[in-house]
C-alpha cells in the first residue's frame, strides 16, 4: 500500500530560545513524508523552485520517499517560511510566509499517486488541497491538516474541503478558531457534522485527543528534557499517524487502531522537537521509534484497584 501527500515543500528560518537556522529544509508534505516513511511507500505532491537541490532531494530519496510528484519549477523559489518562538513553545510567530512557487500551482497527481489507498493533505491552501482529493482515485483513508492563516482568509473554502475527508487533524487552538466553539468536545462534534468521522486535536506539549464514532482517547507528549525546534512537530505526528493508518487494510481502521497510531505519531512528534526542521527524524532508526513507542505504553498505563470510596 502506499500514501500521497501533498503540502509544502519549503525552506524555513526559524528562531527558538535555543538557537536558530537561516534556511533549512522543511514544509509540511517533507516532515510529514519522513516520518510516515517508516510505515508505509510515501509520494510526495507539490512544487519546487530551482534552490531546491540534490542536498534536499537526498533527504527524502534517503528514507525511500517517491518524488517523481514534485514538480520544478524553471526559474522558481521555493516556499519560504520564517517564524520565532519564545519561552513558551507553544506559541510561535510567523515572521514572513512566501508562497513562491505555490502562487501558481496547479496539482497533477500521476498514476501513482492516484492509485494510492491513503491520501493526506497536508498543511496548504485549501483550494489545492480540494482539487488534489478531487484528483485522487483512492477509496482508503483521507486526513487533512490546516492553520490559522487558511481559517482566517479561507474558511468557507476550508470546511468545504473538510467535508470530504475522514479526518481532520488541526491544533486545538484552531480547531476552536475554525469552529468558534470554545469546547473542544463540541469543536469535534461541529466538525463530525461537517463530514470526518475522527478528529484529532493535537496540542503540543500537552500531547493529543482524539474523537471517534467510539468515543474519546487521549495520550500525553512524550516527557522530554530537550526540546530544541517545535517546527514540523503537528506534521511529524499526522506522518506517524496517518502512515501507520495506511500500514493496516481499511477493515481494520477502528478506534482502538487509531489509538495505537496516536503513539506512533506522539513518537514520532517528540523526536522531532529533539533537533532543528528535519535533523533528528532524518537520522532516526526503526529501533529507537520502537523503544519510544513502548516506553510511552508503559508511562500512559496504570493498573486498576478497586477500593472502597468513603461515600
Ligand atoms: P507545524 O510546525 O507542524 O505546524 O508545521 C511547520 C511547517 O509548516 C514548516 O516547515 C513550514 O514550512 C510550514 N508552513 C508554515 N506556514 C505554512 C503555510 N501557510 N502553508 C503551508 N505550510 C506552511
Amino acid at each position: 500500500m502506499s500514501v500521497t501527500v501533498v503540502g509544502s515543500i519549503a525552506f524555513d528560518a526559524v528562531k527558538t530560545p535555543f538557537g536558530e537556522r537561516e534556511k533549512m529544509l522543511g514544509g509540511s508534505a517533507v516532515h510529514f513524508s519522513l516520518a510516515a516513511s517508516f510505515f508505509d511507500d510515501v509520494l510526495v505532491v507539490g512544487p519546487v523552485g530551482d534552490d531546491f537541490g540534490p542536498d534536499e532531494y537526498e533527504v527524502l530519496e534517503g528514507r525511500g520517499i517517491e518524488t517523481a510528484d514534485i514538480e520544478r519549477v524553471p526559474g522558481g523559489r521555493t516556499f519560504f517560511w520564517k517564524g520565532e518562538y519564545g519561552w513558551d513553545l507553544n506559541d510561535r510567530e510567523t515572521l514572513d510566509t512566501q508562497l513562491n512557487v505555490f502562487a501558481d500551482f496547479e496539482p497533477k497527481l500521476s498514476a501513482a499517486s492516484r492509485a494510492s489507498d491513503v491520501l493526506f493533505l497536508a498543511n496548504i491552501q485549501p483550494d489545492l488541497q480540494r482539487e488534489v482529493r478531487a484528483q485522487w482515485g483512492g477509496t482508503g483513508f483521507v486526513a487533512l491538516d490546516s492553520m490559522n492563516l487558511w481559517i482566517e482568509t479561507a474558511r468557507d473554502s476550508l470546511i468545504e474541503t473538510i467535508g470530504g475527508v475522514d479526518c481532520l487533524m488541526l491544533n486545538d487552538a484552531e480547531l476552536r478558531q475554525l469552529t468558534r466553539e470554545p469546547n473542544l468536545v463540541l469543536a469535534a462534534r461541529q466538525v463530525r457534522e461537517w463530514g470526518p468521522s475522527v478528529v484529532v486535536a493535537k496540542r503540543g506539549e500537552y500531547g493529543a485527543a482524539m474523537i471517534t464514532d467510539e468515543g474519546f482517547f487521549g495520550l500525553p507528549a512524550f516527557p522530554l528534557e530537550t526540546v530544541v525546534d517545535p517546527t514540523g512537530a503537528g506534521d511529524s505526528f499526522a506522518g506517524g499517524f496517518v502512515g501507520y493508518v495506511a500500514a493496516h487494510p481499511n477493515d481494520e481502521r477502528d478506534h482502538a487502531l487509531l489509538s495505537r497510531a496516536m503513539a506512533y505519531g506522539t513518537a514520532l512528534a517528540s523526536y522531532n522537537v529533539e533537533e532543528f526542521g528535519v535533523e533528528r527524524v532524518a537520522r532516526l532508526t526503526s529501533d529507537e521509534l520502537a523503544d519510544r513507542v513502548a516506553e510511552l505504553q508503559r508511562i500512559t498505563r496504570f493498573d486498576e484497584q478497586p477500593i472502597v470510596l468513603r461515600h
